[in-house]
C-alpha cells in the first residue's frame, strides 16, 4: 500500500480543501496509488445540508467509486413539490422524472451534502487515505518543479514541496487569489436568501413546502432529510436599506416563518446550521496556473436554482484525478494535463447559464403564484447528457447510428442477462468495448469487455467495431478495427 500521507521529499500532489471535489479527487488519486495529502482547514467535518440534489450523472460516478447504492438507501428520488400561498396550499406536483434507459439512475436523489461527504471519507479511508483536519495551506511558491506549500497544521508549521496543488478549497478560495486567476463575473446584491438547518415540530415530512409570495417569490422553503430530524430552510431575504443582511437565528426563522406563512401550529424548536446565500455568477478565469489547477466552486460560482454545484465539481474532480495519475505514473504525456481546462470550462460555462435560467423561472414563477420545480429541475440537469465532443481527447469519426460520437458518456445499457453494462465499466482503468470481435493484443492499462449483447449494439447502435472508453466514462474512440486503439493510446504516452 502506498504511504497516501507521504511526507518524503516531493509530494505527488496536495489537495487543499475536503469538501465533495476534494475527497472525490482524494478517492481517485487513492485508487490509483498515487501518493498524496488532503488538508481541510476545518477542525471536524461539516455538518450542514447545503447541496440536496445528486444529480444521475454524479450518482453513476459514486457508482464507480461503489458509494452510490448506500447513498441510494439513505436519501430519496420521490419527494413532492407543495405550494402554498400563505396559508393555503395552492397545489403539489410530484417529483420530475426524465425516463430514460441508458442510466442506472434516472432519478436525482435528494439527501444533505454532510451524508455525501462521510460517504466519501469512508471511501477513502477503505483506499488507505485520510483527511487531515485543521490543517491549513496559508501560502505558497511556484518552482521550476512544482509547488513549495506553506501549512498551519495542529501542531505548527510545516513547508512541503509538491509536484501539483490542486485547490478545493471553495469559492472564497484563498488559492485562486494567490494565483492571480480572476473571477469575473456578477455578484447580484438584491437577490439573497437566509439558509439554515431547523428542527421543527407541526408538519409531517411528507413533501418539500413552499410558501410563494408576489413579494418575495420564494417566501419560504422546508425541505425534509429522510432519516434525520432536520429540514433545510431556505426564504428570499433582501438587504436592508444600509445593504445589510443579518445572519439568521432560531429565533428569526421562526419569526419570519409566521410574518410570511400565517401558518398556525408550526415552530421550530432547534437550529443547527443558519447563513445567508449571495448569488454569485463568476468563472475563474483559468483552471491552471503552472503545476495548480482548481475544481469545484472554486472555479464556478452560480444561483443553486437546478442543484448543480457540488455535482460539477464532483465532476470535476473525475475528470481530473484520472489524467493527474496518468501523468505522475508516466502514462501519458504531461500535455495531457491541458485538456482538464479544455474540457471543463465549456462545461462551467453551461452550468452558469443553466443555473441562471433557472434561478429566473424559479422567481418568475413564484411572483405569478403559480410556483413550479417544471423549469427548474429539467432533463439538462441531470447533467447525462454533457459531453466533451471537438475536444482534442475525442477523436473525431462518424457518429454511430443512435448518433453517439467520441466524447459523448459512454451510455449504461442494461444487458440481455439482467445486469448492467455499468458494473464491467467499473475500475480505473480504459476500457474496450469490444462489439462483436475479440482480441488479445491487450495493454495491462486497458479492461477488454466484450460486448456482443444485442441490447449494447441496440443502445451504441452499432454491432462491430471498438469502442474505447476513457476512465471517467466518456467516449475517447468509435473505430472499425482494433489498430486504432493503440494507435490512440501511443499519442497519448508521447
Ligand atoms: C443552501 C445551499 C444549497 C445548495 N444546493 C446544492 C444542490 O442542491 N446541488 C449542488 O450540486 N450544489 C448545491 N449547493 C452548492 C454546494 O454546496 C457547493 O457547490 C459545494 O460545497 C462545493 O464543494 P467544494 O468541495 O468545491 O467546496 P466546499 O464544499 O466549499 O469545500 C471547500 C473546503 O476547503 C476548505 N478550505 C478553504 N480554504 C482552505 C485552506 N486554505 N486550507 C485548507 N482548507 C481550506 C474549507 O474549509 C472547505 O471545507 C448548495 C449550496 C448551498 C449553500
Amino acid at each position: 500500500m502506498v504511504l497516501m500521507n507521504s511526507r518524503s521529499s516531493t509530494l505527488p500532489v496536495l489537495i487543499v480543501g475536503a469538501g465533495p471535489v476534494g475527497l472525490t479527487l482524494a478517492c481517485e488519486l487513492a485508487r490509483r496509488d498515487v501518493p498524496f495529502r488532503l488538508i481541510e482547514r476545518a477542525a471536524s467535518p461539516a455538518l450542514s445540508s447545503r447541496a440536496k440534489a445528486l444529480q444521475p450523472r454524479s450518482l453513476e460516478i459514486l457508482h464507480d467509486l461503489g458509494i452510490a447504492e448506500q447513498l441510494m438507501a439513505t436519501g430519496t428520488t420521490e419527494l413532492p413539490y407543495r405550494k402554498f400561498a400563505g396559508n393555503r396550499m395552492i397545489g403539489e406536483t410530484p417529483r420530475r422524472v426524465f425516463p430514460r434507459e441508458d442510466t442506472r439512475y434516472p432519478k436525482t436523489l435528494l439527501l444533505p451534502q454532510w451524508q455525501v461527504e462521510e460517504a466519501l471519507r469512508t471511501k477513502l479511508a477503505e483506499l488507505g487515505g485520510t483527511v487531515e483536519w485543521g490543517t491549513e495551506l496559508t501560502d505558497f511558491t511556484a518552482t521550476d518543479h512544482g509547488v513549495t506549500c506553506y501549512l498551519q497544521t495542529p501542531h505548527g508549521t510545516e513547508e512541503i514541496a509538491c509536484t501539483y496543488l490542486v485547490a478545493c478549497d471553495g469559492g472564497k478560495s484563498t488559492t485562486r487569489k494567490k494565483l492571480g486567476i480572476t473571477f469575473a463575473g456578477e455578484t447580484h446584491q438584491e437577490e439573497q436568501l437566509w439558509v439554515g438547518d431547523v428542527e421543527l415540530e407541526g408538519l409531517a415530512p411528507d413533501a418539500w413546502y413552499n410558501w410563494l409570495s408576489p413579494k418575495f417569490g420564494l417566501a419560504f422553503a422546508l425541505f425534509p432529510f429522510k432519516g434525520t430530524n432536520t429540514w433545510q430552510v431556505q426564504a428570499v431575504m433582501p438587504p436592508d436599506a444600509n445593504g445589510q443582511t443579518p445572519v439568521p437565528t432560531l429565533e428569526s426563522f421562526n419569526a419570519l416563518f409566521r410574518e410570511r406563512t400565517q401558518m398556525e401550529g408550526v415552530t421550530f424548536t432547534k437550529s443547527t446550521w443558519q447563513s445567508v446565500y449571495r448569488v454569485n455568477i463568476r468563472r475563474a478565469e483559468r483552471y491552471r496556473v503552472g503545476n495548480a489547477f482548481l475544481a469545484g466552486d472554486v472555479a464556478h460560482a452560480h444561483s443553486i436554482a437546478g442543484g448543480m454545484g457540488m455535482n460539477t465539481g464532483i465532476q470535476d474532480a473525475y475528470n481530473l484525478g484520472w489524467k493527474l495519475a496518468a501523468v505522475l505514473r508516466g502514462e501519458a504525456d504531461a500535455s495531457l494535463l491541458d485538456t482538464y481546462a479544455e474540457e471543463r470550462i465549456p462545461i462551467a460555462d453551461w452550468l452558469l447559464k443553466t443555473t441562471s435560467e433557472r434561478q429566473q423561472a424559479m422567481m418568475g414563477a413564484a411572483v405569478a403564484g403559480a410556483g413550479s420545480m417544471d423549469k427548474i429541475a429539467t432533463k439538462e440537469t441531470t447533467q447525462l447528457d454533457l459531453n466533451y465532443r471537438d475536444r482534442r481527447l475525442s477523436a473525431h469519426g462518424a457518429a454511430t447510428a443512435t448518433g453517439l460520437q467520441a466524447g459523448d458518456r459512454a451510455p449504461d445499457v442494461r444487458l440481455a442477462d439482467g445486469t448492467w453494462l455499468s458494473d464491467q465499466l467499473r475500475g480505473s482503468q480504459w476500457k474496450l468495448l469490444a462489439l462483436s470481435a475479440t482480441t488479445t493484443a491487450v495493454d495491462s492499462k486497458l479492461k477488454i469487455v466484450p460486448a456482443n449483447d444485442p441490447a449494447l449494439a441496440q443502445a451504441y447502435g452499432a454491432s462491430d467495431g471498438f469502442v474505447l472508453i476513457r476512465p471517467d466514462g466518456h467516449i475517447a474512440l468509435i473505430a472499425p478495427t482494433f489498430d486504432a486503439v493503440p494507435e490512440y493510446l501511443a499519442r497519448l504516452a508521447a
